[in-house]
C-alpha cells in the first residue's frame, strides 16, 4: 500500500521545504482544520498569492474505498469521469478542431471516458494515457492506439513538443503538485497545443453542509487565481468559464512566452486576504447551516408522514441530512441515484437503487426530495419526464408554498 505523509503542525509550523506550489514562496499561513479528515489534512494559505493547499499529517492510504461522507474523509468511487460532461464537450470540441489534431495526451485517464469520447467522434488518434489506478483501466488499456502509462504524473516519461491536445479534467486537484503538473504537460505540447483544463472551483456556497476542504485535494483553486497562474506559465487563455461556475475550465494555448525558470507574479494583491475571509465565514457557516439542518429535516419528516418520500441524489448532501439533521432513513419510500447505485448497494441502511425503479410508481403518490446542488435542475427535468412532478429542492425547503401535491416549480 502507498503510504504518503508529511509531518506539520496547524499552527503553522511546516517544514522549512514546504512553500506554496504557485509562487515558491515559504509564506504559508494555517487556516483550516477540516472536519473529521483521515489523512490529518490543514488547510494553509499563501499569503502572497492565495493559492490554498491541503498538507497531510497522517499516515494515509493512498487509494481509499469509496465514501459519500459529508465530512473531509470524503473519497471517490471514481465514477465521476464515466461521461464526458456536455459542458466540456461543448466548450472543448469546437475550438480544438479535433480534425487536425492527431496526438493526445490524457492526463488522469482513470475509466476512459475521454478515450471513449475520441474513439466514438474521432477514431484512430494516438493517445498517451497517464493514469495511476491500473483497477480502472481495463476498458481501454490494450487498445491498439493507446499508451498507457500506469504511473503517477510525475513519474511518466513523455516526448517533449509532441502533442496536439492535452485533456486533465479533475485530475490537477489531486497532483503533489500542480505547478509540476502544468509545466509538465506544457513541456509535452507542441507550440500552438491545447489543454482542456478542469477543477472545482473554490466557492462558498451559503446553504454548504458538505466539508469543502475534502481528503483527496491536495489543492482548492480559485477560477481567477488558477488562470493567472496558467498565463504566468506560458499558457494563452483561448476560453474559459464563469469565475462562479462550479468548476473552473480553462482552453489554454501553449504559447512561447517566458525562460525554463518561470515566476508566478500574482495579478490580485488583494486575493490572499479576500480567501482567508472566506474561509472565516465558511466555517461559521458550515457549523450553523449543519444545526439548522434539524428544521430541513423536520420538513421531511413531515412530508413522509402522508406521502411516498424519494431521495433522488445519494451523495453528500442526503449523507448529512442523516448524519447532521438527524433524517431517519426508514422514513423514507426509496433512495435513488443516477451513478451511484452500480457502486453502492446500501446507504444508510436503505437499498440504493436507479432512478429508473421510479418508472413503475404512481407519480401522484410520490415526493421528491432533490439531494443535490450542482445537478438540481438536471434532477427535476429527469423527474419530470417521468410524469413526477411534486418536488423539494435542498436549500429550498423553507420556501412558504403550499409544495404538497402542487406542480409549483420551485425555481423562483
Ligand atoms: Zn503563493
Amino acid at each position: 500500500m502507498e503510504m504518503d505523509q508529511e509531518k506539520t503542525t496547524p499552527d503553522g509550523k511546516l517544514p522549512a521545504s514546504r512553500c506554496c506550489d504557485f509562487c515558491e514562496e515559504r509564506r504559508l499561513e494555517h487556516v483550516y482544520t477540516p472536519v473529521r479528515s483521515a489523512r490529518g489534512m490543514e488547510v494553509y494559505l499563501c499569503d502572497r498569492c492565495g493559492l490554498v493547499q491541503s498538507i497531510s499529517t497522517a499516515v494515509y492510504p493512498s487509494r481509499p474505498m469509496g465514501s459519500m461522507s459529508s465530512d473531509a474523509d470524503r473519497s471517490s468511487y471514481r465514477y465521476t469521469k464515466d461521461v464526458i460532461s456536455a459542458r466540456y464537450e461543448a466548450f472543448f470540441s469546437q475550438p480544438a478542431d479535433f480534425s487536425r489534431v492527431e496526438r493526445v495526451l490524457d492526463v488522469g485517464s482513470n475509466r476512459g471516458a475521454f478515450i471513449q469520447y475520441m474513439q466514438d467522434r474521432w477514431p484512430g488518434r494516438s493517445i498517451t494515457a497517464v493514469e495511476p489506478d491500473a483497477s480502472v483501466t481495463g476498458a481501454y488499456a490494450d487498445l491498439p492506439n493507446v499508451d498507457l502509462k500506469a504511473c503517477r504524473f510525475e513519474h511518466a516519461i513523455l516526448p517533449e513538443n509532441f502533442f496536439d491536445f492535452s485533456y486533465c479534467a479533475h485530475t490537477l486537484e489531486h497532483s503533489a503538485s500542480a505547478r509540476g503538473m502544468l509545466l509538465g504537460i506544457r513541456r509535452a505540447l507542441k507550440l500552438g497545443g491545447t489543454l482542456f483544463l478542469a477543477v472545482p472551483n473554490l466557492v462558498f456556497h451559503a446553504d454548504v453542509i458538505e466539508e469543502v476542504f475534502i481528503d483527496p485535494h491536495t489543492f482548492h483553486f480559485k477560477h481567477a487565481l488558477l488562470r493567472d497562474f496558467a498565463t504566468s506559465m506560458g499558457f494563452d487563455v483561448a476560453a474559459a468559464g464563469g469565475p462562479k461556475d462550479a468548476d473552473v475550465v480553462l482552453l489554454l494555448r501553449k504559447n512561447s512566452a517566458g525562460g525554463s525558470k518561470r515566476t508566478f507574479c500574482p495579478a490580485d494583491a488583494k486575493l490572499p486576504d479576500a480567501v482567508r475571509r472566506e474561509i472565516v465565514d465558511y466555517r461559521r457557516t458550515l457549523v450553523a447551516n449543519r444545526a439548522a439542518l434539524k428544521h430541513v429535516v423536520a420538513r421531511i419528516h413531515e412530508a413522509a408522514a402522508v406521502r411516498k418520500v424519494v431521495i433522488w441524489g445519494g451523495g453528500r448532501i442526503f449523507d448529512a441530512l442523516v448524519r447532521y439533521g438527524g433524517l431517519e432513513p426508514a422514513c423514507l419510500y426509496r433512495v435513488v441515484d443516477k451513478y451511484l447505485y452500480r457502486y453502492e448497494d446500501r446507504l444508510h441502511g436503505l437499498k440504493l437503487e436507479s432512478p429508473d425503479a421510479l418508472k413503475a410508481e404512481d407519480p401522484g403518490s410520490i415526493l421528491v426530495y432533490i439531494a443535490s446542488r450542482d445537478y438540481a435542475d438536471e434532477i427535476q427535468a429527469e423527474a419530470g419526464r417521468m410524469g413526477l412532478s411534486q418536488f423539494m429542492k435542498y436549500g429550498q425547503e423553507s420556501v412558504p408554498s403550499p409544495i404538497w401535491g402542487t406542480n409549483q416549480k420551485e425555481d423562483r
